[in-house]
Order: C-alpha cells, then sequence, then structure tokens
C-alpha cells in the first residue's frame, strides 16, 4: 500500500500508456469467454483495409466502440468486440499494381499466381500496422479472435453464400449495363459510384430518314456513343413523328440504318422529343433494347478506347473520338447546334476517373427479393438507427435497389466460384472446381477468372466472424450483435448489405443499433484531404499528447451523427484536463495515511460537504448511464468532466482541505473515505472514455479491484442521496460565488478580508448560512459573519447582491481604503481632464476641422465622449466617497 505515494508527479502518458495496455493483454481482459450467467454484448469491428493507416476517421470510430465496449464489460455483460481488418481488394490491388509498375512489370507480365503471391506478401508486410495503431489507440479488442475477410473461415462463408442464392435464383450471371472503370479496369457497383457536377455541352445532332427530306433531331452530352446507336426513339403520343414509327433513320458517319420506335419511356416534352437508344452504353437504352429487342452494339474496349465497331474512330482515346466525331458531324452539315449543359458525371470512387456505363457480362445479386424483408425489420423497429434521421437514407436507397453487380476484374479477392467446361461450354456453380464436365466428360474446366466486390464478403461480417456456417458456440451466443458503430458514408455500401445479409442468411437482424457519427474535420470545419494537406494525424496526436487525450477530444460535447471539428486547442485542453485529474488525485494519495483504514469510517461524522459531493457523484451516476444509453457519449462526457473539474477538484477538495492538515481534526477519516470513494467513482465513469490515466490512479486509490478495467460501474446508491444537504450546499457555494465575484470587480487583494452580512427572513437559510461560516471565512475572505432578518444598521454604500433567498451586505470600507481611493480618483479625474482638454483644443481649431481627413475627425469626437463619460462617473463616485 505504500505505492499509494509513490505515484508520479506528473502525468507522462508515455510512461503508463504502453506498459497499461500491455497490463491489460497479458492478464486476457479483453478476451470475451462464453459465459451463460452473463449477458453478451457484442460490437464487431468496421474491418480497416488491411494496408491502411489509422486516419482521424478510424480514431473516432474506434473511441466510440471502445467507450461502449468497456462501459459494457464494466457493467457485467459478457463484453466481445471483434476485432479485424479486410482485404479491399480494388484499393489493394491498385497499390500492388502501382508498386509493380515501378520495376516495370505488369499484372499480365507475371500472371495470376505469382501476383497473388505478391499480395499475401504484401499482407504479411503491412498487414499488422493497422492493428498496431488500433493498440495505441487503447482499443480493448478480443485480439484472440482477429478475423480477415480472406482468411479460410470467410472464404468458406463467401462461397456457401455464392452458392446458396445461386441456387435460389438470387445470383445470376448476365449481361448488364455497368459502371466501368477503365483506370481501375474494373466494373463497380452503384455505391461506389460518385457523382460531381461537371460543365459539358448538349450536341444537337440530325438523323436523316431514309427515302425521304425529313430528319430528326437528338441531343446527347456524349456524341461519341452514337456508334452504337441502334435505334431512335419517341413517344407513342407524339403527333410530331407519329408518321416516321417504324420507318428508318441513317446514322450519320457510318451510314447504319436504325428504326424509329415508339416508347413510353421517352419523355414528350423534354428536347426535341426524340432520342437516341445506345443499348450497349446506357442502362436505361439497355431495357428499351431489351423491349424492342434490339441489337447491343459495343464500341468501345475496357480501357475506354474504340473498338473495331468504331469504323474510322477504332483505337482513338473515348475523348479524342468524341472531338473527332463533332468535327465529321460538323462538316458534314449534321451538327444543328452545341448547347453548354452542366450536369452530374458518374466517377470512380477509387480513382476519379469517369465511368463509362457499358454492357458487360457479369455476375449480379438480384435484390428486390432480400431488400424487402432487410427494409421491414428497420421499419418494425427491431434494428434502430441513432440517430434516427438515418433511416431515411437507408430506405431511400433500399426502395429503389438495382441489381447489385458483384464481378470484379481483379486478382485479390474471393475468386467465384463458377467453371466452365472449355469443351461444351456448361456452366458448374460448386464448392470446388469439378474434376469433369457432368455434360461431356471433359476435364478441361477452368474457373471464372473475376472475384467478387469486396463487400461480397463484408456484407457476413457480424455472422461470418463467428464461425457461420457452422453453427458455433459463438454465433449462439453472440449473435445478433448489439451495436454497429459506423461513419454515415458507408451506410450503402455496408450497412444495408450486412443488414440483408444477416437477414437471409441468420433469419436475424445482424445488431440492434446502428452508431452512426459524423465525420472529423479541421478547425475550420473543412473535410480533411490530402490535397488541402490539413489531415491530422491521430498517432502524431498520441505522440505529443497522449491517448487519453485524443479520445477525449474526439468525444466531448459530440453528438450522434453530425461532424465535429478537431482543433490543436481542443486536444490541449483535453491534455490539461488530464493534468488537472493527475494534480488534484496526487494531492488526495499523498493526504493518505500510512494506517488509513476505512472499517473505522463512521458515516454519522459526514459533514454538509461529503454528503453534498455523495449526492452529487450519486446524480452523476445515474446521469451518465442514461445519457449512454441514449448513445449520447459526448454529453455523458461532457457532465463527468464538469463534475471533476468544478465540484470535485475546485470546491469540495478545497471545502476538505482543513479537515486534512489538521491530523487531529474531527471527521478527517471520513473526508479522507468520501475523496476516495468520489474519485474512485468518478475515475470510473471516466474510464471508458479515458482508459489510461483512469487506470493509473484508480490502482493507487484504496479498493480491491486489481484493474478499473474490470472493477464494477458505478450505480445510484440510496444511501448517498441527501437531496436537503444538495440544496444547502447549493445556497453556500452561490452565496461564496457572488462574494468572489464582488471582490474580483473591484479588484480587492486577496489579503483584505472583509464582513459579510447575509439578511434573510427565512429561519432554516439562516441556520444554513451560519453553518456556512468557516467556508465564507476559507473561501471568500469573510473577517467575519452576521445573519440577520433585516436591514437594520447596514450602511447605504454597503456593497449588495442576492441569491436565492437571501441578500448579501459587505461594508465597502472593508473592501478598499477610502483615503486611498479617493487620491486615486483625484488623480485620474486630473488626467482625464488634461486629455479633455487636448481633444477640445483640437476640435475647436478650425483649421483641423477643415484639413484634417473626415475619419481623423471623427475619431477625435468619439475620444471627447468617450473622456467626458469616464470624467463624469469619477467625478460622480468621488462625490460618493467624499460623503463618507
Ligand atoms: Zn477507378
Ligand atoms: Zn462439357
Amino acid at each position: 500500500m505504500d505505492n499509494r505515494k509513490n505515484i508520479a508527479k506528473t502525468y507522462d502518458p508515455k510512461q503508463v500508456e504502453d506498459r497499461l495496455y500491455k497490463k491489460w493483454m497479458d492478464k486476457g481482459y479483453f478476451h470475451a469467454e462464453i459465459d451463460k450467467n452473463k449477458k453478451p454484448f457484442t460490437i464487431v469491428i468496421p474491418p480497416p483495409n488491411i494496408t491502411g493507416q489509422l486516419h482521424m476517421g478510424h480514431a473516432l470510430d474506434n473511441t466510440l466502440q471502445d467507450i461502449l465496449i468497456r462501459w459494457k464489460r464494466m457493467q457485467g455483460y459478457c463484453a466481445l468486440w471483434l476485432p479485424g481488418t479486410d482485404h479491399a481488394s480494388i484499393a489493394n490491388e491498385a497499390k500492388i499494381v502501382e508498386a509493380m509498375a515501378k520495376e516495370g512489370l505488369t499484372k499480365e507480365m507475371i500472371g495470376r499466381e505469382k501476383f497473388l503471391e505478391r499480395a499475401w506478401e504484401w499482407k504479411k508486410h503491412y498487414g499488422g500496422r493497422i492493428v498496431e495503431q488500433l493498440k495505441k489507440l487503447g482499443s480493448s479488442c478480443d485480439w484472440d479472435r482477429e478475423r480477415f475477410t480472406m482468411d479460410e473461415g470467410l472464404s468458406r462463408a463467401v462461397k456457401e453464400v455464392f452458392i446458396r442464392l445461386y441456387k435460389k435464383g438470387l445470383i445470376y450471371r448476365g449481361e448488364r449495363i455497368i459502371n466501368w472503370c477503365p483506370k481501375c479496369n474494373t466494373s463497380i457497383s452503384d455505391a461506389e459510384v460518385e457523382y460531381e457536377e461537371q460543365q459539358g455541352s448538349f450536341w444537337h445532332i440530325k438523323y436523316t430518314v431514309k427515302d425521304s427530306d425529313e430528319y430528326i433531331v437528338i441531343a446527347t452530352t456524349r456524341p461519341e456513343t452514337m456508334l452504337g446507336d441502334t435505334a431512335v426513339a419517341v413517344h407513342p403520343d407524339d403527333g410530331r413523328y407519329r408518321h416516321l414509327v417504324g420507318k428508318k433513320v441513317i446514322l450519320p458517319l457510318i451510314n447504319r440504318e436504325i428504326p424509329i420506335i415508339a416508347d413510353e419511356y421517352v419523355e414528350k416534352d423534354f428536347g426535341t422529343g426524340a432520342v437516341k437508344i445506345t443499348p450497349a452504353h446506357d442502362p436505361n437504352d439497355f431495357e428499351v433494347g431489351l423491349r424492342h429487342n434490339l441489337p447491343q452494339i459495343r464500341i468501345m474496349n475496357d480501357d475506354a478506347t474504340m473498338n473495331e465497331n468504331a469504323g474510322q474512330y477504332q483505337g482513338m482515346d473515348r475523348y479524342e473520338a468524341r472531338k473527332r466525331i463533332v468535327k465529321d458531324l460538323e462538316q458534314l452539315g449534321f451538327l444543328v447546334k452545341v448547347e453548354g449543359h452542366t450536369h452530374n458525371v458518374g466517377t470512380c470512387y477509387r480513382c476519379g476517373t469517369v465511368i463509362e456505363p457499358l454492357i458487360s457480362k457479369q455476375w449480379f445479386v438480384k435484390m428486390k427479393p432480400l431488400a424487402e424483408p432487410a427494409i421491414e425489420i428497420v421499419k418494425n423497429g427491431t434494428i434502430s438507427f441513432v440517430p434516427e434521421r438515418f433511416s431515411k437514407i437507408y430506405f431511400n436507397w433500399m426502395e429503389n435497389i438495382q441489381d447489385w453487380c458483384i464481378s470484379r476484374q481483379l486478382w485479390w479477392g474471393h475468386r467465384i466460384p463458377a467453371y466452365y467446361c472449355q469443351e461444351c461450354g456448361h456452366m458448374m456453380v460448386d464448392y470446388d472446381m469439378p474434376d469433369v464436365c457432368p455434360k461431356c466428360g471433359s476435364s478441361r474446366i477452368e474457373q471464372d477468372p473475376d472475384t467478387l466486390d469486396t463487400w461480397f464478403s463484408s456484407a457476413l461480417w457480424p455472422f461470418s466472424t463467428l464461425g457461420w456456417p457452422d453453427n458455433t458456440e459463438d454465433l449462439q451466443y453472440f449473435y445478433p450483435t448489439d451495436v454497429l458503430v459506423t461513419g454515415y458514408d458507408i451506410i450503402f455500401f455496408w450497412v444495408a448489405r450486412m443488414i440483408f445479409s444477416g437477414v437471409e442468411h441468420m433469419g436475424k437482424e445482424p445488431f440492434k443499433y446502428v452508431f452512426i457519427h459524423g465525420i472529423v474535420r479541421d478547425a475550420l470545419g473543412r473535410k480533411m484531404s490530402k490535397s488541402l494537406g490539413n489531415g491530422i494525424d491521430p498517432l502524431e496526436i498520441i505522440d505529443r499528447y497522449g491517448t487519453d487525450a485524443l479520445r477525449f477530444a474526439l468525444t466531448i460535447g459530440n453528438s450522434p451523427g453530425n461532424d465535429l471539428r478537431f482543433s490543436d486547442e481542443k486536444v490541449e485542453a483535453s491534455r490539461n484536463f488530464a493534468n488537472k485529474i493527475w494534480n488534484a488525485s496526487r494531492f488526495v494519495l499523498m493526504n493518505f495515511d500510512d494506517d488509513i483504514d476505512f472499517s473505522k469510517v463512521d458515516e454519522g461524522k459526514f459533514t454538509l460537504p461529503d454528503k453534498w459531493i455523495l449526492s452529487r457523484i450519486n446524480a452523476l451516476t445515474r446521469e451518465v448511464t442514461e445519457n449512454m444509453e441514449k448513445f449520447e457519449l459526448g454529453i455523458a462526457l461532457q457532465k463527468v468532466y464538469e463534475f471533476i473539474w468544478e465540484e470535485f477538484c475546485d470546491w469540495y477538495i478545497e471545502l476538505v482541505k482543513p479537515r486534512l492538515y489538521d491530523r487531529d481534526s474531527e471527521g478527517r477519516l471520513e473526508a479522507q473515505f468520501v475523496l476516495n470513494y468520489v474519485l474512485g467513482t468518478a475515475m470510473k465513469l471516466l474510464h471508458p472514455y479515458m482508459p489510461f490515466i483512469t487506470e493509473e490512479i484508480y490502482t493507487h486509490l484504496i479498493n480491491d479491484d486489481e484493474s478499473i478495467m474490470i472493477s464494477k460501474w458505478p450505480e445510484y446508491n440510496e444511501k448517498y442521496s441527501f437531496p436537503e444537504e444538495e440544496k444547502k450546499m447549493r445556497i453556500v457555494m452561490d452565496a461564496i460565488r457572488n462574494i468572489r465575484n464582488i471582490r474580483a470587480e473591484m479588484n480587492v487583494p486577496a489579503s483584505r478580508k472583509a464582513k459579510v452580512i447575509f439578511v434573510t427572513a427565512d429561519g432554516e437559510n439562516r441556520n444554513i448560512l451560519m453553518g456556512g461560516k468557516s467556508f465564507f471565512e476559507r473561501l471568500a475572505g469573510a473577517s467575519e459573519i452576521a445573519v440577520q432578518a433585516d436591514k437594520s444598521g447596514i450602511s447605504s454604500d454597503a456593497v449588495a447582491s442576492i441569491i436565492e433567498g437571501a441578500e448579501i451586505y459587505i461594508p465597502l470600507e472593508d473592501l478598499i481604503d477610502i483615503e486611498k481611493e479617493i487620491e486615486r480618483l483625484e488623480k485620474e479625474k486630473a488626467n482625464l481632464e488634461k486629455e479633455l482638454e487636448r481633444v477640445n483644443g483640437k476640435l475647436n481649431n478650425a483649421g483641423f476641422v477643415a484639413k484634417a481627413p473626415a475619419k481623423v475627425v471623427e475619431e477625435e469626437k468619439a475620444k471627447k465622449v468617450k473622456y467626458q463619460d469616464m470624467y463624469d462617473k469619477v467625478v460622480e463616485r468621488l462625490k460618493a466617497l467624499k460623503k463618507q
């Protein structure tokens, strides 16, 4: 127990954090062992990219998860925070390709097998980095259960899901319009397309009707796609074109004849009312094409150069072809006009390249049947979004959902378990590659070269990580999980897909709450970005200020779903708070005796301040727990912060000092007990937010716990509820505050004591104020205290202030030395007279007023008003003082 006084003089996070984290790991506190006597509480981590680097977004997301899990663990739940990483196929493949390019290599040059060897090497090299960084953040994850989206178990889950959905007819392979990124050289899903406003043009082009003088004008933003037109469409009710339906137009430049068709998809009143139909390069045209049995002519290669169907433009890049086509149309007289036009252009979320909608043979998940129950489970409240408003985004996405393109032309990822007979073309979907084709008996079988969208595996994360498809004990105990903590930017990508996957494969929601947080912005409210160079590295912050300070700054005052601003001042304030706690705790510990024995505490000796602070921490415990249950973590922290800083440090410690300093004072042991109890409870309430400093302090305090991490979360304790004493103390504190304000306003030095007279007719208040005598003397510079029922005997110039139920008077001569004050004011009066004389001299000088710039004259006039005002006040004050 004598280590209590060995506590370091100042708090140095570097001396504490790594040591404590290691202690927690060694003791196995993070590990969640199934315990049927406890209720489970489960969070699965949003798995960061295996080669990612911890950024502020991760820091916020994981701090919030750690707060919840530490809190629930202390509440006695079997709390599991399941960690892991994601293979992030598109992002990582791009990085590996980039690195290979530096060696002059391409994927094709080294082949699939060698490429994957490199990718796994890459994973081995960088894969542990983000995990180590999460540990620096204090994350209390169950590292024994760490998973990776491409580990054996999860890969099995992915295969199982693919095969199940395929057998149910919910996964199909088909020709569809997909979003193609020519730079990443892969298809991407709708959710991966980012729209940005761009300045473009509307080109109006003339299509001549065959065997006629008539022509139809169509407008397009992508004139190069006309090479793939297979019809012109008009609305069936459009009188202008009715006579032309069924006829043909001649496509300029390549002179192909295409039909004029009628389809209700066309908007009669938009533009000319006639549109070109390019089924291979536009999702709507694709649908029209299916209805009318139109051919699909793809005119571009995967790298966005024009292909053999583009005639003379073959080999050109899409934008070069566009220029040439426009020029040729103009020369041949087919270009009617060009209009400037702002439109939303889809770009690749990964590389920013403009995506090309094009027809491609891909694998899709049929979404409608999966979306319906997933919408229902949120509508009926089984899953709640926090804050609720984010459910709208979810519903909007799910209700308008298109089939999900899941195949990617990438090598790093889960390879699609489909196999093709090279002899007869028969397709098989199976767990393993079949030896022979069941149709023709050939053994020439090849697997589909594509891999699955990364989100296909992360959609299964809440159950695949717990052992699914096996019905493991973990799965039975920890599923459904409780809370998913994530940013609003991945509601489509991830949250929505986990929900329908959980419902489909587990028959149950994957989690009960989706706790959404905002993004971390810089001090000016801007998004952190590479181009602005305003990113803040959380590891650097940890290095400079400590992990607790970072976590505090990310959480304080922040509310669910809202963005927050991060600034140096904020972390500095957080560090200052840590120092304040440290100093207060050190003071408490230094005032414990070596032979302290709380079994001898006599609760009957609790004083007014003791009961007040016990009652306050009791109320705080209840409020903070309620806030946390509503995910109001920032508000809860704010309350703990204010309690520790103001009520505990600034008030209670000051109030009990005399009892501590005097070894023989009555109630000394009780004061020590209350300090230990309240500080220990406050540390517990703060622990989820600032795990390190609270552990370091708590283990120095007097208790039976080997760690605050596994100590019991405080509960409201009726025994320590003292509403009467709280009220009394509030009156005393209000009075002290008011007296201090008066003294501060009048610049009264601390050494100067003054008599304080309270006037109150209320007998109870009278007792309360008399009882506070020693506090007024010590904390409010009172020389003596009087409490009386009326104002008799109080001089009219006494300084007054009012608190609830009483008036406060302090005789003026007690606060200031009247002779000296008169002397000072006389001097000030003389100075002001001089100033006024100078200003008046200037303003009465006609030459100055005429010649000086108007602004200068105005300034002088303003000065005159100001000095006159000050002068009047000084004179008035002097008059009052001289009356004494
Ligand atoms: Zn891209
Ligand atoms: Zn075959």
